[in-house]
């Protein structure tokens, strides 16, 4: 008997989510985000399950992008942050896996290239996040320099929004980038998932969709059932004990919680060491056995627990939810003060996971 946790991802709702995101956008090129092993749902197994509706995926490492293309996967691939170094450059223009540029030190590599496989380059201009990219008044400038590289295919125009999820939109960022499409004449890629569902104008020629591809929604408020999606990971585990509590009686570590009245509260195989955030408040949803209850007291490393006392049938073995269909992960997120993104990467690597076609 292994110890009763479990993730399971159901692929099919990947794919559902897929061709949902896709469709806000009058079906235009979407490359489906996978970084961070695919936002916790496994990136080879994500892209496997997309392989015949994406028109392509963004990550992040070169060594991951090589083994989805030893996993057979044939679509574009583009690395978000570009190369990390030279040596990556020439990997990645041989293996055709192309990159965002960003920054100077990358011009350099790009240089060095000959025209035998050339790098596809798409330009990330800094439009007011100042993560990544060129200054918008440089990108014109870099666009020709680019494009007069022997080694270089300049394919696309990109950037990224920083408040495309909340009321202040785009508008500044996009009056920022949006002259710059006509003066570089390059195919345009600046949504991610949030601009995909509330501002079309940005849409452009290639959509990145990462959040709403897993089930979730990026709006703080909603969930990703409201926007159409299907939640796709459903974390959960079992009950291991049962404790009856007084009136009085305290549970787990700075005995946070106390019983003001008899009590039945089940110990549950899932800790902050599997992923569940530790500062999850006192009466975080879950759902037991089908039945929506609460987190009770302060989350321990393997464990924690829940109240059952209105659930009198339940007990070992009961299968609680920690987050899935029955029980949003955005209301979980809500009680840790983090977000969906945070806890699907978050789950550990010792938490089996189970793949559901
Ligand atoms: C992570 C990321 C995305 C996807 O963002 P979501 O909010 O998950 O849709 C898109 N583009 C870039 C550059 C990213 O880093």
């Amino acid at each position: 008997m292994t110890r009763p946790i479990r993730v399971e991802i159901d692929l099919s709702a990947i794919k559902h989510n897929y061709i949902q995101s896709r469709k806000q956008t009058q079906n235009r090129r979407a490359l489906a985000v996978i970084k961070a092993n695919a936002y916790g749902h496994g990136s080879t197994e994500v892209a496997t399950a997309l392989a015949d509706v994406a028109d392509g995926f963004a990550l992040l490492n070169l060594e991951d992008a090589i083994a989805l293309r030893d996993a057979g996967i044939e679509q574009p691939l583009t690395l978000l942050e570009g190369p990390f170094d030279e040596a990556e450059t020439r990997l990645m223009a041989v293996q055709k896996i192309a990159g965002a540029i960003h920054g100077e030190h990358q011009l350099e590599w790009l240089r060095r290239l000959d025209a035998s496989h050339p790098f596809e380059a798409w330009l990330k201009v800094n439009s007011g996040m100042n993560r990544l990219g060129f200054a918008p008044e440089r990108a014109v400038g870099i666009a020709h320099a680019l494009a007069a590289l022997p080694g270089v295919r300049l394919s696309t125009l990109m950037t990224h929004f920083a408040t495309a999820d909340d009321e202040r939109g785009v508008d500044e960022q996009w009056a920022c980038f949006e002259p710059l499409i006509a003066q570089c004449g390059l195919k345009v890629s600046a949504a991610n998932s949030a601009a995909i569902f509330r501002h079309p104008r940005t849409h452009g020629d290639t959509v990145r969709p990462g959040i709403t591809l897993y089930g979730c929604s990026p709006f703080e408020g909603t969930t990703g059932t409201d926007l159409g999606l299907k939640p796709a990971m459903t974390l959960s585990a079992d009950v291991i004990a049962v404790q009856s509590l007084r009136p009085g009686d305290k549970v787990g570590y700075g005995c946070l919680f106390q019983a003001n009245e008899p009590m039945r509260i089940g110990i549950v195989a899932c800790g902050y060491a599997d992923g569940y955030p530790r500062i999850a408040i006192d009466g975080t949803p879950v759902a037991v056995d089908g039945r929506a209850s609460r987190t009770v007291g302060r989350i321990s490393m393997d464990m924690l627990a829940v109240d059952l006392s209105h659930i009198p049938q339940a007990g070992i073995g009961s299968r609680v939810e920690l987050w899935g269909p029955a029980v949003p992960l955005e209301h979980v997120a809500a009680c840790a003060g983090t977000l969906n993104y945070e806890l699907m990467c978050a789950v550990a690597l010792r938490v089996p996971r189970l793949y559901r076609h």
